[in-house]
């Protein structure tokens, strides 16, 4: 089931809320849109989400809201430049980032697990995981190794 959950950045400057389903399969939401992106959670091996450990769920913009710290935010982008990577100016941590890909849907926000802070160890633990390949720019299956991500 979707539940709407608090996320925040390590000191606290950023604040967001997300409706996010970190249900396993079988018990959860029938996605608004089609696509693989709604169906999981997910960890990737590209440069970016391994250095930052990123741990990745798509959220429509209607499910998302910044409570606090729009001022806090800085931006990276890199490569294609079309991934809004945002993170604290003060502590460093990146709470989420944005785009707007038309086979997803649009616009959508990308909000790291890591960082909700009313998410159980159970519902952690539980949330479904699809693993990316992106070191190898292969984003049709897992990469052959995923327990270190
Ligand atoms: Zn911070």
């Amino acid at each position: 089931m979707k539940k709407t959950y608090h996320g925040s950045c390590h000191c606290g400057a950023v604040r967001f809320s997300a409706g996010i389903d970190l249900a396993p399969q079988g018990r959860r939401s029938t996605p608004e849109l089609p696509g693989i992106w709604w169906t999981a959670t997910f960890r990737c091996t590209c440069s970016s989400c391994m250095k930052s450990r990123f741990w990745k769920a798509f959220v429509r913009p209607a499910d998302f809201t910044l409570i606090s710290g729009g001022e806090a935010l800085g931006e990276y982008r890199f490569g294609e430049r079309a991934i809004a990577h945002r993170f604290c100016r003060n502590c460093g941590v990146r709470p989420f980032a944005s785009a707007d890909f038309e086979p997803m849907g649009g616009a959508f926000y990308c909000v790291n697990v890591a960082c909700l802070d009313d998410a159980t160890p159970e519902e952690l633990e539980a949330a479904p995981v699809i693993y990316e390949d992106g070191r190898n720019d292969n984003w049709d299956g897992p990469p052959a190794l995923t327990f270190y991500l």
